[in-house]
């Protein structure tokens, strides 16, 4: 398996109009609009950064991911995401070492990326997403 860069880190936050003020107009980082993931229960944005990006996450349902983190925790870093050569790859050889597994498959995100999830019990309590674009 073979990890290309961290893609992405992703964000919780209430509401990505109100996050906006910070990642975009106070840092300046360019808004290039946000995206709804129905099946996620999200809405994401992305912001540029070099070869990164920090992605943004509001809740689109009471009973959402994002809603579920931030009742627990509040707003905050909620998943650092991994860009992989091969996202088949790296799910079976993952699953392989015994590294629990939240998506065996593969689903789209946004963008229309392949992502899957690792369960935080197998990372440090950091979840972790794998991507391919
Ligand atoms: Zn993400």
């Amino acid at each position: 398996m073979k990890i290309l860069k961290i893609d992405h880190i992703g964000v919780a936050v209430k509401s990505i109009e109100n996050g906006k003020n910070f990642w975009s107009d106070v840092l300046g980082l360019a808004f290039e609009g946000d995206e709804t993931v129905a099946a996620q229960k999200v809405k994401t944005a992305f912001f540029p950064v070099g070869e990164s990006e920090v992605e943004l996450l509001e809740t689109t349902a009471p009973d959402g991911p994002v809603a579920r983190f931030i009742d627990k925790k509040g707003e905050g870093i909620q998943h650092i995401a991994f860009r992989v050569e091969n996202i088949e790859t790296a799910l079976a050889e993952l699953k392989k070492k015994g590294v629990r597994l939240i998506d065996e498959t593969p689903r789209i995100g946004a963008g229309g990326a392949k992502i899957a999830f690792l369960h935080p019990s197998a990372t440090s309590g950091v979840l972790v997403e794998l991507c391919q674009r």
